[in-house]
């Protein structure tokens, strides 16, 4: 089911369970500000998640209320996590969902990072 990115901040989504050890995770990188781990369901060869370590649900959410530190490190996280992955000259695609339309499912704002293959087209056909 999709979540209303207009709600408050859910301590009990499952990243932030994720970010406080309380569920298991395939690490791929942390930092100050970031932590990135492996898609349980990948979609594609390469599908990474990325999410700020702070209480956000969603890009809108980041975007208007996250601190120039905080978005200056995670897009900086991102980028480096590509980077590990060895995702930059090949290419790769970045996909933040936000709300119904996005089709977002876990009310923390998370970036996907796909890559290892070619990705198709931007978005599915209607
Ligand atoms: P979205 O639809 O953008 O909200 O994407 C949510 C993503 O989280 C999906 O790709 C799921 O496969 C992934 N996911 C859900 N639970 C977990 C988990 N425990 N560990 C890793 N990925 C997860």
């Amino acid at each position: 089911m999709p979540i209303d990115p207009t709600l408050p901040y859910d301590d009990n989504n499952i990243f932030a369970r994720i970010l406080r050890g309380e569920i298991p995770s395939k690490k791929v990188y942390e930092d100050d500000w970031a932590f990135a781990f492996e898609d349980i369901n990948p979609q594609a060869e390469v599908h990474t998640l990325v999410i700020p370590k702070g209480r956000y649900v969603s890009w809108d959410d980041f975007s208007a209320k996250a601190s120039d530190a905080e978005i200056g490190g995670f897009v900086r996280a991102v980028g480096e996590v590509a980077r590990m992955k060895g995702l930059v000259e090949p290419g790769y695609r970045l996909l933040a969902n936000i709300g119904a339309h996005g089709g977002q499912e876990v009310p923390h704002l998370h970036v996907h990072i796909f890559g290892g293959q070619f990705l198709g087209p931007m978005i599915a056909r209607r």
